[in-house]
């Protein structure tokens, strides 16, 4: 006998901003949604302390911001399911979506399952991973209170989290490979009126220590100098990878970073398929371009399910 699979007329992958954006608007379109989600219900915006540029909200906690969204995307009908990790995609005419506990019919899928942190690969950073060395400021930084800390990287993610911990530690040095930032103009100004340490054209060679973080050496990319600094904690903040492994599988079309490729209707290379947020090709990852792409790709979904008659794709 045929297994009589759960049918939805839209999956969700991932339940970050993009993916409860993407599950509010297909439920409120009327399709029945699914939203599955591995871990729980936010993705990497709940791990910012403060978000200051999503309009309408002048600060407020990454963790309050999703929380908000997921409540809104339950309150129109929207079912997310937690904890439950999705292996497989068939993406022919009829969507299958393995998951570790089910495999569901769609008649259309959302893929916006983000970003994981990206690793030095340097000696030590494995074998401390927990116990000293750290990929998430906020979730981590309190065991810091009082302490020394490295944070690796350039981007706004490592100046986030080195005005945060310099709120928490003793002292906060910021480690670059490069003699400039690539985080935006007023988190600069900020680590600067924090106080931090920008260690220029420094590279992390080696985290060291006994069953935790004790020091690490560091060299000077210019002079070739190196020294092994005293630490308890290091934050690597050097940018991330996507979580793009099971729509590669599939057959989606990604872009030589991994990213998931879309076109201005946040289609992907497979029709009925589409993706948001930091798991496409977008240039600018932001809670609001996450949340924007979420609304064009649902909105197509819709017309590609109901309104075939003008949907041209
Ligand atoms: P990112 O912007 O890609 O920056 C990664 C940084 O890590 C760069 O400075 C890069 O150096 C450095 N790096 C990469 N690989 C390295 C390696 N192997 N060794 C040493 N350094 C390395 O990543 P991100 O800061 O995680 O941000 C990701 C996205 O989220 C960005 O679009 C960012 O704007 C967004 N975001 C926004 C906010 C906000 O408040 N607006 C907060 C967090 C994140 P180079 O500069 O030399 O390439």
């Amino acid at each position: 006998m045929v297994e009589k699979l759960e049918h939805w007329d839209l999956i969700v992958v991932g339940a970050g901003p993009a993916g409860l954006t993407a599950g509010l608007y297909g439920a409120r379109s009327g399709l029945t949604t699914l939203v599955l989600e591995e871990k729980t219900p936010g993705g990497a915006a709940s791990e910012t302390p403060l978000v200051e540029n999503y309009p309408g909200f002048e600060g407020i906690s990454g963790r309050d911001l999703v929380e908000k969204m997921t409540e809104h995307c339950r309150k129109v009908g929207a079912k997310i399911n937690e904890l439950e990790r999705v292996v497989q995609l068939d993406l022919g005419d009829e969507k299958k979506v393995k998951t570790d506990k089910a495999t569901y019919t769609a008649s259309a899928v959302i893929i916006a399952s983000g970003c994981h942190y990206r690793s030095l690969q340097v000696p030590g950073e494995e074998k401390f991973r927990g116990r000293g060395v750290s990929y998430c400021a906020v979730c981590d930084g309190a065991f810091f209170k009082g302490g020394r800390v490295l944070v690796v990287g350039g981007g706004n993610s490592a100046a986030c989290s080195a005005i945060f911990l310099a709120n928490l530690a003793s002292d906060v040095k910021l480690a670059h490979r490069r003699a400039q930032l690539r985080a935006e103009g007023a988190l600069v100004k900020d680590l600067q009126a924090q106080k931090v340490e920008v260690l220029w054209n420094t590279e992390l060679k080696e985290i060291k220590g006994d069953v935790k973080v004790k020091s690490v050496i560091l060299t000077n990319n210019k002079t070739g100098e190196t020294e092994e600094t005293n630490v308890d904690g290091v934050f690597v903040q050097v940018g991330e990878v996507p979580n793009s492994q099971v729509a590669k599988e599939a057959g989606v079309e990604l872009d030589k970073g991994g990213f998931i490729v879309v076109d201005d209707r946040q289609r992907t290379s497979i029709n009925g398929v589409y993706a948001a947020g930091d798991v496409t090709t977008g240039p600018v990852k932001q809670i609001g371009t996450a949340v924007g792409q979420a609304i064009v790709a649902a909105t197509e979904a819709f017309c590609y399910l109901k309104r075939p008659y003008y949907y041209k794709g």
